[in-house]
């Protein structure tokens, strides 16, 4: 029976609804996440805004703010489903190396017996113009292509990503090109409600020290306002924080991941177009399609024979023995079988016998998540713990 593409996925994702909805294999975070927002808001509205409702001369301010909490808290949520539950911007896998960039890599070691050893190679790296400024863009062996611009592997989803920016441990999922755009409004929305919570607590707690005289009198009658207090004025450290981040990394055009390497490699930023550009980029354009469908069936392909490119050295060798030629040629042979076969080794064994088990694995890559590394303290630095996929230069 064809299997749906979901089925044979090859990264950690999981899988809800048949492969319309994707997540990262961290996606139970999600339930976390939930509990925060949906625990306070609860509280909210059968502790405060009930009892506003009647502390106002009329009850339509009351009402009002109830009417907003629920529409607002609905929206947060909508927008952290889209960040969590769509494909963030994954580049298909590859099921061989490209063939059209395999070169002999000119400094192979010379054996003993003094005749080189030419071994097939991809390079590992591969320019690219970006805004008429050249861009090295890396080989990833896991999915066997070369990252376009500003895309990165994600050690924890195991994909490549474009315009990948981190993996949010939070949200469950990588934030990338199709994703960051509601990533951005959910944290900045998420902002707005503790604002929004925070100061109506505060009008409420207005209203019982004018009954009761003391602020002790006042905390003791309405400890939820107390508690809701405190819990927003924290949370507005994590989320204010991390959405000023973001603020400046739209205005530069940067990625999470990028301004912590740009800093790193004092590298600059081709990507930049000017303040406004930047965020008509992020905000004002057409999100592409999914490159993947993951509900879809798998298209069965034909396997091909690997193509061997020609040696012009070999054609003028004329010294050199027969033996060496046919050896040569089997090792040729070989790099590409190697090559085309590694991925397979490396996970033990066919794809259909994988499936969608949604098991976290780890990646022979030697992409490394740099997680704690870059958690830095939230509180401090205005970010929450994410992680970023990095590379440790191979
Ligand atoms: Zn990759
Ligand atoms: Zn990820």
């Amino acid at each position: 029976m064809a299997k749906r593409v979901h089925q044979v996925w090859k990264g950690s994702n999981i899988f809800f609804l048949n492969g319309r909805l994707i997540f990262g294999p961290d996606a139970r975070s999600l339930i976390v996440t939930l509990l925060l927002i949906l625990v306070p808001v609860v509280i909210f509205c059968a502790f405060v805004v009930i009892n506003l409702i009647d502390e106002f001369p009329s009850n339509n301010p009351g009402y009002a703010i109830l009417a907003t909490t629920i529409i607002f808290t609905i929206y947060v949520l909508v927008l952290l489903l889209l960040t969590s539950a769509r494909d963030p911007g994954i580049v298909p896998r590859n099921s061989h190396p490209p063939e059209e960039e395999f070169c002999y890599e000119s400094s192979a070691p010379i054996e003993a017996g003094g005749r080189p050893t030419p071994s097939l190679q991809l390079p590992r790296t591969k320019e690219v113009t970006v805004n008429g400024l050249p861009v090295k863009v890396k080989y990833c062996d896991t999915c066997m292509l070369y990252r376009p611009p500003r895309c990165s592997h994600c050690s924890i989803c195991d994909n490549c990503v474009e315009r990948f920016d981190h993996h949010c441990p939070w949200v469950g999922q990588c934030i990338g090109k199709r994703n960051y755009r509601y990533f951005f409004l959910f944290v900045s929305s998420l902002a707005l409600l503790c604002i929004f919570v925070f100061s109506m607590s505060a009008v409420y707690m207005k209203f019982l020290l004018d009954d009761y005289g003391t602020v002790w009198k006042a905390m003791k009658e309405s400890p939820a306002s107390v508690v809701l207090m405190a819990y927003c004025f924290i949370a507005l450290w994590f989320v204010g924080g991390l959405t000023g981040f973001h603020l400046y990394l739209i205005g530069t055009n940067q990625t999470t991941y990028e301004n912590f390497r740009y800093r790193a490699d004092n590298r600059r930023n081709v990507y930049d177009q000017g303040c406004l550009n930047n965020f008509l980029e992020v905000f004002c354009t057409k999100i592409e399609p999914s490159r993947n469908n993951f509900h879809g069936y798998v298209q069965e392909k034909v396997p091909r024979p690997p193509k061997v490119p020609t040696r012009d050295a070999e054609a003028d060798d004329s010294g050199g023995s027969r033996r060496a030629k046919v050896e040569d040629d089997l090792e040729i042979g070989d790099d590409i079988l190697k090559l085309s076969q590694r991925r397979d080794f490396e996970e033990g064994g066919d794809v259909r016998s994988r499936g969608s088990d949604g098991l976290p694995r780890k990646s022979p890559d030697v992409e490394l998540g740099l997680g704690l590394e870059l958690q830095e303290p939230a509180s401090l630095s205005g970010r929450h713990p994410s992680s970023l996929g990095r590379r440790n230069g191979n």
